[in-house]
């Protein structure tokens, strides 16, 4: 199954797609990651990246048309996958169906702004695993320690509150035109975002079909 997570920044998509990823055994693929991974190792991606990233715009098509190439052709990927934060332009979307790929549901998690804006400052991630983690919401035992590896747990450049404006900005005006996209093609399914993970996750699991 190809599924898509979709919604706004901070709404959980990243969160949920480790869990689906973990329930359905199927890679995860966020653009998002694989950018801070570029920007870590100083690659030219990550050098251009960066410049968007930080003003919470979005990374020009080609650069993210180009790591979901090389991403969707690994053996892993043959079993079905999730997109998490890809696509969020029109262009992107028409892309994906250039390439024959065929989305089977796409998962639309609703957040309101101010939502977004209270979750974004208490979020946090592993410097070394990229595991998110919220100080509110299912926080860490040590606040300043990863669970899972013991990494150094920092708060992302672009969740400051003057760029999670922007980036709230960029999504209402370049991203959110996908949910009218999608739901003509008739493969969306919205999902209220609730305040407890395990909660969003059921909705999700159901809207999968999966128990
Ligand atoms: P995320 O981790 O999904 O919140 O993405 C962080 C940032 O990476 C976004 O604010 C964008 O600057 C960039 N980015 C991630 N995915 C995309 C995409 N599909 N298209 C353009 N920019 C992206």
């Amino acid at each position: 199954m190809n599924i898509v997570l979709f919604g706004p920044p901070g709404a959980g998509k990243g969160t949920q797609a480790d869990i689906i990823c973990g329930r359905l055994n199927i890679p995860s693929i966020s653009t998002g990651a694989v950018l801070r991974e570029a920007i870590k190792n100083s690659t030219p991606t990550g050098l251009l990246a960066k410049g968007y990233m930080d003003k919470g715009d979005l990374v020009p098509d080609s650069v993210v048309t180009a790591i979901i190439k090389e991403r969707l052709t690994k053996p892993d990927c043959a079993g079905g996958y999730i997109l998490d934060g890809f696509p969020r332009t029109l262009p992107q979307a028409k892309y994906l169906e250039e390439m024959g790929i065929t989305i089977d549901v796409v998962l639309s998690l609703e957040v309101s702004d101010e939502e977004i804006i209270e979750r974004l400052s208490q979020r946090r991630l592993c410097e070394d695993c990229g595991a998110p983690y919220s100080l509110k919401y299912g926080p860490p035992k040590d606040t300043s320690r990863c669970d899972k590896c013991g990494g150094r747990l920092v708060a992302r450049q672009d969740d400051m509150p003057e760029v999670v404006a922007s980036r709230l900005k960029t999504y209402h005006s370049q991203t959110e035109v996908l949910i009218d996209y999608y739901r003509e093609i008739g493969i969306l399914k919205t999902i209220k975002g609730q305040k407890e993970i395990k909660d969003t996750t059921s909705l999700v699991f159901k809207a999968l079909g999966i128990t």
